[in-house]
């Protein structure tokens, strides 16, 4: 049975959440749901959505609908907003509690959020919150930035599909991870492994390898600047397309030791990172 995932867009119909300058809340999660959703459904999961349009549902309905259809994970997608306007930035999110695999999810989200351009203000516990609390599998909060911060609504504006790509990215990696699910690279790369610019000659099948990827992006452009970047420091950045995505990666190891080791120089260098295996 494939891992399947609910995909909860924040409020909904006569609740518009947060409302910043007639832009409302509920717009930019059910949209941003809808784009995660389909990417997620294109690598294999299973994708279930608490509304698909703009309707209202209490956060308990929303908790039940999930542990009715027995889904695997909850993750609800919210925009974040402060008191006094253009006063706070960046991504957060939010967990029952901090430990396992929701996590760890949040953790991964909010780093590949940060690759887009947001400020990364980390995973909070917040236990009172019923979507959190009443769900029955492990649950993640993302609150996707600030909709009452002019810079985050154009980060959210002008990289929609690398938002969405990031947030699927986060979901993916984490569950690959921890063998949830096999990784994408076969139905991805299936027909493209011709592309890939990082030849590894060693590559033995069967054999799990691993790679510090660092992005991913739609927009061949950002993974460029990136893999430049990371050359110019004398990183063995690599980039590969495949299923539409250009992804910038570090290295191959035999171990998962190895990769961590490159992580770490990665994250002292100042770059958001995951250790992905093929
Ligand atoms: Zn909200």
């Amino acid at each position: 049975m494939p891992y399947s995932i609910m995909l909860d867009a924040g409020h909904g119909g006569r609740d518009p959440g947060a409302v910043y300058n007639g832009r409302q809340e509920k717009d930019d999660t059910l949209a941003l749901v809808l784009a995660v959703g389909e990417i997620l459904q294109n690598r294999g999961l299973d994708v279930l959505y608490t509304r698909t349009t703009d309707v209202y549902e209490s956060p308990y309905q929303k908790a039940m609908e999930a542990n009715e259809a027995g889904a695997d994970f909850f993750i609800s997608l919210h925009r974040n907003s402060s008191p006094e306007a253009n006063t706070y930035s960046g991504v957060e999110s939010l967990v029952y509690d901090k430990s396992g695999l929701k996590l760890q999810m949040a953790e991964n989200i909010n780093e590949q959020l940060e690759t887009v351009g947001f400020a990364n203000l980390g995973v909070k516990e917040r236990p009172g919150l019923v979507v959190l609390r009443r769900t029955r599998m492990p649950a993640v909060l993302v609150e996707v930035g600030f909709i009452n911060s002019d810079a985050d609504n154009r980060i959210f504006d002008n990289n929609f599909d690398d938002i969405a790509l990031a947030i699927a990215e986060g979901i993916l990696n984490t569950l690959q991870m921890n063998g949830l699910i096999e990784n994408g690279t076969d139905q991805e790369n299936g027909t493209n492994q011709e592309n890939s610019t990082g030849n590894n000659p060693e590559h033995s099948e069967g054999l799990p390898q691993y790679t510090v990827q660092t992005g991913a992006f739609r927009n061949g452009a950002y993974a460029d600047r990136l893999q430049k970047e990371l050359l110019e420091q004398d990183f063995p950045a690599v980039t590969s397309q495949g299923g539409g995505l250009y992804r910038v990666t570090v290295g191959t190891f035999p171990t998962l030791d190895e990769a961590a080791t490159m992580e770490r120089r990665l994250k002292r260098a100042g770059y958001q990172t995951v250790i992905v295996s093929s």
